[in-house]
């Protein structure tokens, strides 16, 4: 088991996974595999991947960003959950994680829904507004450099449709949110993102206590069905 899941024990983490959608071979793979590298800890937990199954049933989610691809766990957990016609564009500065996460994309079959964009994340999704993409994506993953995470906020909150769900990873920071005399930039960063999230209107937001917290940000629907 990874070192970050501190909020359940292992025993705990186990049964969930027991009693929660099954996790698919090539994810299974993709976890072992990664767990022998040293930033194994960038890795997602098993206990994750059937929240992000239901979270992109519920949203009948088509097109899909996210921020952070790494060794391809969530990318390749998402790609699974959409439809043939599904799209994922991954963001991530690593030609050499995402190699690896290639290998799992084919390995699942589904290379051909994953638009891979290396490079600065803020600057592909300014890319993304600029080509007309805003208000398309019905989902995004957010999973990369913390001290960025309200940059990538603005942005993907442009680029969802209303409707769609922002999903956040490591809102918790080991716990060290609740430290307020904390300088590390890190959770600096989110303790404040946590924050402006909480009082802004644009979204509806949940923290979850699963692994490292992660937190839903629904951008509100205006539509009169939902008003
Ligand atoms: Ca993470």
């Amino acid at each position: 088991m990874a070192k970050h899941k501190y909020l359940a024990s292992e025993e705990i983490t186990e049964y969930i996974c027991s009693v929660s959608a099954p996790e698919h071979p090539v994810l299974k793979k993709c976890r072992e595999e990664t767990s022998g590298l040293p930033m194994a800890r960038m890795q997602l937990g098993a206990e994750q991947a059937p929240l992000f199954r239901v979270l992109l049933g519920l949203l009948n989610a088509k097109k899909t960003l996210e921020i952070g691809v790494f060794t391809g766990y969530s990318s390749t957990l998402t790609a699974l959950a959409l439809p043939p016609d599904g799209r994922l564009v991954a963001c991530d500065m690593s030609a050499e994680f995402t190699r690896k996460a290639r290998e799992y994309w084919r390995e699942a079959g589904v290379e051909n829904k994953i638009e891979l964009r290396l490079g600065s994340a803020i600057e592909t999704l300014h890319d993304l507004i600029d080509e007309g993409q805003a208000g398309t994506f019905d989902f995004t993953f957010i999973d990369a450099e913390k001290t960025e995470y309200d940059a990538y906020y603005e942005l993907c909150l442009q680029l969802l449709r209303p409707g769609g769900l922002m999903l956040f990873d490591n809102m918790l920071r080991g716990g060290r949110v609740l430290n307020e005399d904390s300088t590390e930039p890190d959770v600096v960063a989110v303790r404040a993102l946590n924050a402006k999230l909480a009082g802004d209107d644009r979204v509806l937001t949940a923290l979850l206590p699963i692994t490292d917290g992660m937190t839903l940000a629904w951008k509100v629907d205006f539509s009169p069905r939902s008003a």
